[in-house]
């Protein structure tokens, strides 16, 4: 059997067991009771209730796994990839740049299709069933359009660029793509929050009150310059909450979810803003960027080790050798890579969310950091007693009990 075709079910195979076993692990640990530290947002009902959610998204979370590992290993084995590649020539024998999209194009569609019927069983059955959901089906759809128009807009370009440089700049390529991709990087931390994301959500400046001036106080005294503070319109989808910080320079803001507000007293708001303040200031974002510069290298670095390798294409099935399609099967070869990475981001994540915390306790108090998080993982029904093995490869934030008692420690 070609190496790199064993490599690669090997790969899959192994994503899906791990899968499989941190999600039969999960299910072993389920709780008959909240835990203590817990009671006062989380009673025994409703306890019940937040389990059958988590299991529901597990088992659906599995079948999904289960049938996205059987699909892309049967189409591999079948040769899909040489049909699609025959029909881009087909369709798109314009030169290799149009093919190339047209190859990409019909492989994106093809997982969409297989993964968009999850998709829309979690939003309109489960998390409708469980009173979350507040996505319209236009919304749905509309948010569809939307993606893929970004993704062609922003995706093809750079994908014609990296293919370029890999044809036409020789042992050097890997550095250019790296250079393009990073600066692509760092012009989207910029206007993610002004020009995309008010495509799919209202942000409004917070309106004066009592929590306005709480939080111009706070900052003020922290010495905390912000553009300012918005509010999003997440109830739009999902009456779950949350806050985030996002961008860098003029564009950097902090964000509340009107969910949020409406759930959480004005100290608790503050405790989670000055959270989000923490992050900030103890360069989170910058380091985060930092990180994700040298992980685009790599992977380009990796990626310019493959192109074009015979022996590659030949465990795909392939009867034309191209650049474009060398990306694509790289991808694959790149998975467990991606999946260390993957690890020791989520690892660093979670530091930085203890820190951030500790930095809102120090600031504003532990209790009503404290609370806020209670509350915050409660509502949104989270799991509160997670698998040690699920956090370490999954999980970016800390269990909720993890964070309240690192808050306890410290306060
Ligand atoms: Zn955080």
């Amino acid at each position: 059997m070609n190496p790199y075709l064993l490599f690669v079910l090997i790969v899959l195979l192994l994503g899906w067991l791990i899968e499989l076993l941190t999600e039969g692990l999960e299910h072993r640990r389920r709780q008959k009771e909240p835990p203590a530290a817990m009671r006062d947002y989380m009673d025994a009902d409703k306890f019940r209730i937040s389990q059958a959610y988590q299991g529901e998204h597990r088992r659906l979370g599995l079948i999904r796994h289960t049938v996205m590992t059987a699909v892309t290993i049967g189409f591999i084995v079948a040769g899909g990839f040489d049909l699609f590649d025959r029909l881009a020539h087909r369709l798109g024998n314009r030169g290799e740049y149009v093919t190339g999209i047209v190859f990409v194009a019909l492989w994106a569609m093809f997982m969409f299709v297989v993964a968009e019927p999850f998709r829309l069983y979690t939003t309109f059955r489960i998390e409708s069933r469980y009173e979350f959901n507040r996505t319209t089906l236009k919304t749905y759809l509309l948010d569809l359009v939307k993606g893929a128009a970004i993704a062609a807009i922003l995706g093809l370009p750079i994908f014609v660029a990296i293919v370029w440089f890999f044809e036409t700049t020789g042992d050097g390529a890997w550095i250019w793509c790296w250079l393009l991709v990073v600066l692509v990087q760092i012009l989207l931390m910029a206007i993610v929050p002004t020009l995309i994301m008010p495509l799919f959500n209202k942000f409004t400046p917070l309106a004066p009150g009592e929590l306005r001036t709480a939080i111009e106080t706070y900052a003020a005294a922290q010495q905390f310059m912000i553009s300012d503070i918005y509010t999003m319109d997440g109830s739009k989808r999902s009456s779950k909450s949350n806050a985030f910080f996002v961008g860098i320079g003029n564009s950097r803001r902090i964000v509340l979810y009107d969910t949020l507000i409406a759930q959480q007293t004005v100290p608790e708001l503050l405790a989670v803003v000055a959270h989000e303040m923490g992050h900030c200031k103890r360069r989170h974002i910058l380091k985060g960027l930092a990180l994700a510069v040298v992980s685009t290298g790599l992977t380009f670095w990796v990626m310019s080790l493959f192109i074009r390798n015979a022996d590659l294409f030949d465990a795909f099935g392939m009867t034309h050798v191209s650049t474009y399609a060398s990306l694509v099967f790289v991808g694959f070869l790149y998975t467990p890579m991606a999946f260390v990475i993957g690890i020791a981001g989520n690892c660093l994540s979670r530091r930085w969310e203890f820190q951030a915390d500790a930095y809102a306790a120090a600031t504003t108090g532990t209790a009503s950091m404290a609370t806020a998080l209670k509350k915050l993982y409660c509502e949104n029904y989270a799991n509160l007693t997670p698998h040690p093995l699920k956090v370490f490869l999954e999980y970016s934030h800390p269990p909720v009990l993890d964070r309240v008692a690192a808050l306890e420690d410290g306060g």
